[in-house]
C-alpha cells in the first residue's frame, strides 16, 4: 500500500478536476477510482453507454476514460464517435481503455477521436501520467485569451468584461452566458442548449429562465450599444452576432 502511494502522490492542483471512469468490470473502475482520487482528481463512474451518457451531460467531466467493450449494443468507440461529433461535447478529451493490443484496434480508436489510448493491464502510474498529459494539451487548446466582439471585450482569467474601456459588473450567470455566447459567435443555441452548457445538465430549472438572465444582459450591455449583438433566433432560442447589423 505504502508504495502504491509513493507512486500516486496527491497533486492538489488537480483537484476539482472530474474524471468519468466508463467501465463495466466493478473491480477495474474501483481500481481506477482509487488511483483517481490519490492523484487528487474527483471521479465519476458508470458502467455503460447510457450511465455514460447520463454523467457526461450532467457533469461535462474534463476527462473521460473509456472502456472498448461494454454490455449492451453500442461499444466504447461508438460513444467515442458520439461525444466527438457533438459539438457540445467533442472538447471533452477521451482516453480509451482496451484489452485489445493490436494495431487494428489502436487505428479504430485514434479514428473514433480519442486523444490517447492504454492497453490493459496498465500501470496506475501510467494512467495518471497519461490522464495529465491529455489534460494539459486539452487546456492548452481552450482559448483562455481574451475575446473581443465589437466594443466588447470578455478576459476569461480576470472574468472582466469591458466595453469601450468602461467595466462592466456582472452577476455570475450573465458572466458564464455572455462567455459562452462569446466563445461561440454566430450559432444558435436552443434554451435547452444553454441550460446544459451555462448551467450545468443537473440543474431544475425553468427554460423560462434563461430569458430573465438574457434580458439582464442586454439591459447591462444596452449603454454601450452591444445589446444588439445577442439576438433571438424565433423558433431556436438564441445567438451572439459577431458584428451590429
Ligand atoms: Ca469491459
Amino acid at each position: 500500500f505504502n508504495n502504491l502511494y509513493l507512486n500516486n502522490p496527491r497533486d492538489l492542483s488537480m483537484s476539482n478536476e472530474q474524471i468519468l471512469i466508463v467501465e463495466d468490470e466493478l473491480a477495474i473502475r474501483e481500481m481506477v477510482v482509487m488511483t483517481l482520487e490519490m492523484a487528487g482528481f474527483e471521479s465519476l463512474q458508470a458502467a455503460d453507454i447510457a450511465e455514460a451518457h447520463q454523467q457526461v451531460v450532467d457533469h461535462r467531466p474534463a476527462l473521460i476514460l473509456l472502456d472498448w467493450m461494454l454490455p449492451g449494443d453500442k461499444s466504447g468507440i461508438d460513444f467515442c464517435r458520439m461525444l466527438k461529433s457533438d459539438e457540445m461535447l467533442s472538447e471533452i478529451p477521451v482516453i480509451m481503455l482496451t484489452a485489445k493490443s493490436t494495431e487494428d484496434s489502436l487505428i479504430n480508436g485514434l479514428d473514433a477521436g480519442a486523444d490517447d489510448y492504454m492497453t490493459k493491464p496498465f500501470s496506475t502510474r501510467e494512467l495518471v501520467s497519461r490522464i495529465k498529459a491529455v489534460l494539459r494539451r486539452s487546456r492548452a487548446l481552450s482559448n483562455d485569451k481574451p475575446i473581443k466582439i465589437c466594443q466588447l471585450s470578455l478576459d476569461p482569467k480576470s472574468q472582466r468584461v469591458t466595453a469601450q474601456g468602461n467595466l462592466i459588473d456582472m452577476g455570475p450567470t450573465e458572466y458564464r452566458l455572455l462567455a459562452f455566447f462569446m466563445s461561440h459567435p454566430e450559432r444558435a443555441y436552443t434554451r435547452t442548449q444553454l441550460l446544459d452548457q451555462v448551467w450545468g445538465g443537473n440543474v431544475y430549472i425553468e427554460e423560462r429562465t434563461i430569458d430573465v438572465h438574457i434580458r439582464r444582459l442586454r439591459k447591462l450591455l444596452r449603454p454601450y450599444d452591444c445589446d444588439k449583438l445577442i439576438q433571438t433566433v424565433r423558433g431556436t432560442g438564441y445567438r451572439l452576432s459577431n458584428r451590429l447589423e
